[in-house]
């Protein structure tokens, strides 16, 4: 396998990534009379800004169950992105990580995009520089640039197509299948799926990056887990290394993950995907058990086991603050956002012709 960097780099990154995580503090837990309090002006201020709550699936139940009651929508990033484009709201408030709120702002740069805030963001992102990334690209003039969404404006501004999980198999075979070679970014276990998946490693070349969530899934004590409940089914996000998704039964994005779930026969599912989709697992499956997929072993404290540090900074409390006050707007640069807006709406198109 191809990727851009060296030992020494790719060290480097990781105490990037290690510093961001130093800066996300410890949430408490919520009283249930303040919960009930916030939910109540948090109802009444969307009215009041005519806005709308889009939350991911890994935000907490509470802000998933408010996005539901209030007309929001909750979903993966790629159908988050088109909710918010074809949304009737003028204000969109995006509970997720940064990445999120800037699509729905390169989408829709007549709306206003607030979020509970702005320094959520994702080891994807941070690990992948946009000058950085641009001078890996020079040594591949010929590869067409594919990169997920979890990146930054300037990212996706120097890049051909933007793709999110649920759609990243299809744009790279689409492009495979026409003779094209493809630069995937950044994350090196999904990049190393798509060329599983499509039995070819030489025409796509990696760039180095990972999930710190994902990453953590454990595939040994993932094989004694399946050995214990040998008739659960296992769901496994593709950002998750290439030894786990080799033994799960499932490999999709969080919407397809609960599709599968829904759908499956299996009563009994073993889940590599942040925790904050049991709500809707659990909401869309009753009556059947999930089971989180192992992380770092026995007894270990690991802040970002199953539990994604960035999007656990979307409180009650934050989301609040900013409706009250139109804090933590999203801003982008409005030519870079043009550029960006390109390869976002390539991908848009290709769903719509799907
Ligand atoms: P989805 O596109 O599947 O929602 O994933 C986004 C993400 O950040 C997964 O870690
Ligand atoms: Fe980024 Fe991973 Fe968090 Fe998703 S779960 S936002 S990929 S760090």
């Amino acid at each position: 396998m191809q990727t851009n960097q060296d030992n020494d780099t790719y060290i480097a990154d990781r105490a990037l990534v290690k510093r961001w995580l130093d800066r996300v503090p410890v949430l408490e837990t919520i009283d249930p009379e303040v919960e009930a309090e916030y939910k109540e002006k948090i109802k009444a201020l969307l009215k009041e800004r005519n806005a709308a709550l889009v939350a991911h699936y890994y935000t907490d139940a509470s802000l998933q169950a408010l996005a539901e009651e209030t007309g929001g929508f909750v979903a993966d990033s790629l159908e988050m992105a088109r909710f918010g484009a074809n949304s009737k709201a003028t204000t969109l408030v995006v509970a997720g990580v940064r990445f999120m709120g800037e699509t729905a702002k390169i989408l829709s740069p007549e709306k206003t995009v607030l979020m509970p805030t702005l320094e959520a963001t994702c080891s994807l992102d941070i690990g992948c520089p946009p000058d950085e990334f641009a001078a890996f690209c020079k040594q591949y003039p010929d590869h067409e640039v594919v990169v997920y969404a979890n990146t930054s404006v300037g990212v996706k501004a120097i890049s051909d197509w933007v793709v999110t999980s649920a759609i990243a198999v299809d744009v790279v075979e689409h492009l495979i299948d026409q003779g094209r070679k493809v630069i995937w970014a950044p994350d090196k276990h999904l990049g190393r799926y798509i060329q599983r998946k499509l039995g070819n490693s030489e025409d796509i070349v990696l760039w180095d990056g990972a999930c710190i969530v994902h990453e953590e899934f454990k595939t040994r004590a993932l094989l004694e887990m399946k050995h214990l409940y040998p008739d659960a089914a296992v769901l496994a996000h593709p950002e998750s290394p290439l030894s786990v998704l080799e033994i799960a039964d499932v490999v999709g994005s969080t919407s397809q993950i609960i599709r599968a779930a829904v759908e499956r026969e299996e009563k009994r599912f073993i889940v590599a995907t942040d925790h904050g989709i049991f709500y809707k697992l659990q909401q869309q499956a009753p009556g059947k058990e999930f089971i989180m997929a192992p992380t770092s072993g026995e007894g270990a404290t690991c802040r970002s086991c199953a539990q994604c540090p960035w999007m656990g900074m979307n409180t009650l409390q934050s989301l609040y603050e900013s409706l009250r006050d139109g804090s933590n707007e999203v801003l982008v640069d409005p030519e870079l956002g043009r550029q960006a807006l390109k390869p976002l709406q390539r991908m848009l198109d290709f769903r719509a012709q799907r």
